[in-house]
């Protein structure tokens, strides 16, 4: 409530969603109160319809509820009247990327989800912004810090929400995990060890593997997500990293990175280490504490996520995390509630990623991260 805005709260009013309880609260919309409010969710646009738009984000929306699939913004037409019929989208609500920029005349979307590869990521959340949009922005946020700052700034400028596709922040078992981190449950964290990590195959000819469109290889792909749980899983933030990088395939991995293993020094002392690789499947996080211990593998899938602790066995009811973490951006939307993944932390993903090349480059040398001001 506090940091809602007049103009975010006229377009959450006039969808009618908590009305009733924003009425009560704001003096000056209560003249408004009369009006009966329609209950309705907030519209999503998809921008990208590639893998994890058709199978993850899209039957996620299904579920949602607090948001829908409103709205598709495709650079591939056949795709549209697939999706129109599928999902039910009024031709008014699709877009190709020439004509997106008029998105911003359509009240029937209010979130953008910029789902490309990771090149495009910036131009399209920028965009989304200026339009006037909510924007989640996939992970990686975007191939620089630059990119990473000009999103931010973007949004901020046209006073929308921005958030990072991080879905873990909102599935029960990572929450779990920050809470025994958070409450110190086992005391400090010693030593935290996160995998991340799929066996890539294929065609040679795909954006993963051409880094003007990625990026960079395994650690700009599944690395975010062992430099996640390193520092969900100690609640810190790093210090210092020091970072080695393997090739096996170099016939295949001719652009990218293959396999890169990275140590961190936190502030209390925890010591970790992360691997990431596109060569091998690994997929868990380990922290061994000065009174028990606690692990997910996997840890970063799709889910259902597992995990036990010294303490015994994790058991959580699964949902699609993306329903979960689509509902957590609506309702920090629409209720004012904590941003589990705000652009920020995107940005500090970027930091560290950067960290983590230049340690190679400059032949394993240790490289001094500061990431104190930072707000996370
Ligand atoms: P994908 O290759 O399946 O789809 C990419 C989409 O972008 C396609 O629709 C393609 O047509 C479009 N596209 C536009 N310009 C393109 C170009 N020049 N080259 C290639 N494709 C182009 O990829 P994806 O798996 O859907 O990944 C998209 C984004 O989502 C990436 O940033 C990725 O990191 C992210 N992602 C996140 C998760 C997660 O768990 N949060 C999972 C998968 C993917």
């Amino acid at each position: 409530m506090k940091t809602l805005t007049r103009r975010s709260f006229n377009k959450t009013l006039s969808r009618g969603i908590g009305g009733a309880t924003l009425l009560t609260a704001m003096p000056w919309a209560r003249a408004m109160g009369e009006q009966k409010q329609e209950k309705k969710k907030l519209g999503v646009a998809l921008v990208g319809l590639g893998s994890y738009s058709t199978y993850q984000l899209a039957p996620s929306l299904m579920e949602c509820e607090l948001c829908y699939l409103a709205g598709i913004v495709t650079g591939t037409p056949e795709k549209e009247k697939v999706w129109q019929e599928k999902y039910n989208i009024p031709a008014s609500n699709v877009y190709n990327y020439e004509n997106f920029d008029s998105i911003s005349s359509n009240d029937s979307i209010d979130i953008v989800y910029v789902v490309l590869p990771n090149s495009m990521h910036a131009d399209f959340s920028i965009r989304a912004a200026k339009a006037g949009k909510h924007v989640i922005c996939e992970k990686p946020m975007a191939v620089s810090i630059e990119e990473c700052d000009a999103i931010i700034n973007a949004c901020a400028k046209a006073n929308v929400k921005l958030s990072v596709g991080y879905r873990l922040h909102s599935e029960p078992y990572t929450k779990e995990i920050k809470r025994l981190v958070n409450e110190k449950v086992f005391g400090n964290v010693q030593y935290i060890s996160a995998e991340a990590a799929y066996r890539s195959g294929g065609n040679p000819d795909q954006w993963r593997l051409n880094k003007t469109l990625s990026g960079g290889g395994a650690l700009m792909n599944m690395g975010v997500y062992a430099i996640q749980s390193a520092i969900y899983g100690t609640g810190e933030n790093p210090l210092s990293v020091t970072a080695q990088e393997f090739s096996t395939r170099p016939d295949y991995f001719k652009d990218t990175d293959e396999t890169i293993t990275a140590q961190f020094e936190f502030p209390g002392g925890t010591f970790g280490n992360i691997m990431t690789s596109h060569n091998t499947n690994v997929n868990r996080m380990y922290a061994s504490c000065d009174k028990g211990w606690f692990e997910l593998n996997p840890a970063s899938s799709y889910g259902p996520l597992a995990g036990q602790t010294s303490n015994g066995v994790l058991s959580f009811p699964h949902e699609r995390q993306q329903k979960l973490q689509m509902d957590d951006f609506a309702s920090h939307i629409i209720n004012d509630t904590p941003n589990v993944a705000p652009g920020i932390m995107g940005k500090r993903d970027m930091i560290i990623v950067k960290a983590i090349y230049e340690s190679i480059a400059t032949g394993n040398s240790k490289i001094e991260l500061k990431l104190d001001s930072m707000g996370l």
